[in-house]
């Protein structure tokens, strides 16, 4: 059976950002104690409750399937104490087993960590840091109400480091009202000059319902240029690469920890990966969603809903547990289309023909007969030793290759 990852959805932040649609709720900190008892409980029903064949653990214990990944994403985990991460990790241990060298990652705002409480997530096994650093201005941090500073960030990063993280992860936001290429540059650069294992960029993007949303509604922001964003990614794009990254995903660069997956010793991220090859993956929490054994579900959103209905405690049938709100069979033709749609966003490895002729028992252009012929007419895609990839000018207009594919 082959692996799994694990995606465990921590819904608290201290405040919220301007710009966040996530689902993460301010002031519920008191519920965190009761919410990670329920995460517990959860990951150990829905492990406990696998689909054959059940597999007896070194501890004679019922297991799911084993997971290589596990990410600790929110909202902000970092609120958590090492304690509550290391309860939860138990849990995944007794309900599915966490294989030797599994990558363990945590998201962390700057502002909220310290040395004392890295050296305790690193002592339990976390073993990959994500950090939201997002600016390095302080005026584009305000205007994005982020509750920390890029001082916070070198200090997080100095900490990580001593306390032992060898793959450190970056997360910057670019196509900011305001924002020059000139000040992009420079939050790229001080980002880069704090040595990132990995780094994430990403377009802001307007959500309705957020504050930032509604500025622009009422003109007291500009709205983002979508031409001067292309811009910004593609500057930091050669910037990345003259700084050795290798560019393996849309949004995502590796570079050279010898710790990560993927290429040689690129530090791709494992986790990431699996959803973008299109394999399984549980989600546990309020809102997490999921994809295994052929099922598509989505959690209740609401945390102390999610509380109520894991305390009520019947309801497990693998991969769902008492907390799915939404769920759906994914037929094998979504199935493909998805693997397609997906994969083609690493940019390295695109979709490999084999796996998916193994997967599918079917090559890609006898699947796809006619959206293959217009992407390569339009030179979309290449073939390159086995793999479908996007070409390089396709980067910038991705979602006209991957909607042949819905
Ligand atoms: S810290 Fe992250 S999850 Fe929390 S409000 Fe800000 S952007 Fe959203």
């Amino acid at each position: 059976m082959s692996p799994i990852s694990i995606y465990l959805h921590i819904p608290f932040c201290t405040t919220r950002c301007a710009y966040c649609d996530f689902n993460t709720y301010a002031g519920l900190e008191n519920l965190i104690p009761a919410y990670v008892a329920s995460l517990a409980k959860e990951i150990r029903g829905v492990g406990g409750y696998s689909v054959p064949p059940r597999m007896p653990g070194a501890d004679g214990k019922a297991h799911g399937p084993s997971a290589h990944s596990v990410y600790f994403g929110g909202g902000t985990p970092s609120l958590l104490s090492v304690d509550q991460v290391a309860q939860i990790l138990e849990a995944i241990r007794d309900g599915f087993g966490l294989l030797p060298g599994s990558e363990i990652t945590l998201e962390a705002n700057p502002g909220s960590v310290d040395l004392a409480l890295l050296e305790g997530y690193r002592r339990i096994g976390v073993n990959r840091l994500s950090l939201g650093v997002q600016s390095s201005h302080p005026g584009e941090l305000r205007l994005l109400e982020r509750g920390h500073t890029f001082p916070d960030v070198i200090q997080a990063v100095l900490a990580a480091r001593k306390a032992g993280f060898t793959n450190v992860s970056l997360d910057l936001i670019f196509g900011l009202p305001y924002q020059t290429i000139t000040a992009w540059k420079e939050s790229l650069l001080r980002a880069l000059s704090l040595d990132p294992d990995h780094v994430s960029l990403y377009a802001l993007s307007l959500e309705f319902g957020t504050p930032m949303h509604a500025w622009v509604g009422r003109g007291l922001l500009p709205e983002p240029d979508p031409d001067l964003a292309a811009e910004m990614y593609a500057r930091a794009a050669s910037l990345l690469d003259e700084g050795g990254f290798q560019h393996y995903e849309i949004s995502n660069w590796a570079g050279r920890s010898g710790s990560g997956e993927g290429n040689g010793s690129f530090a791709a991220c494992r986790h990431n990966l699996q959803y973008w090859r299109n394999r399984p993956y549980l989600g546990f929490g309020a809102g997490a969603h999921g994809y295994a054994a052929g099922v598509r579900y989505a959690n209740v959103r609401s945390p102390s809903g999610y509380v109520r209905r894991i305390e009520a405690g019947a309801g497990y049938n693998y991969p769902v547990s008492p907390a799915v709100a939404d769920q759906r069979d994914v037929p094998l033709s979504t199935e493909m289309n998805e693997t397609m749609m997906l994969g083609l966003r690493l940019l390295d490895e695109g979709v490999d023909e084999s796996a998916f002729k193994e997967r599918f028992g079917v090559g890609i252009e006898e699947a796809f007969p006619k959206p293959m012929k217009r992407l390569q007419e339009d030179g979309l895609v290449r073939w390159d030793e086995g793999h479908l990839r996007l070409t390089e000018s396709t980067i910038f207009i991705a979602n006209q290759a991957f909607c042949l594919f819905v």
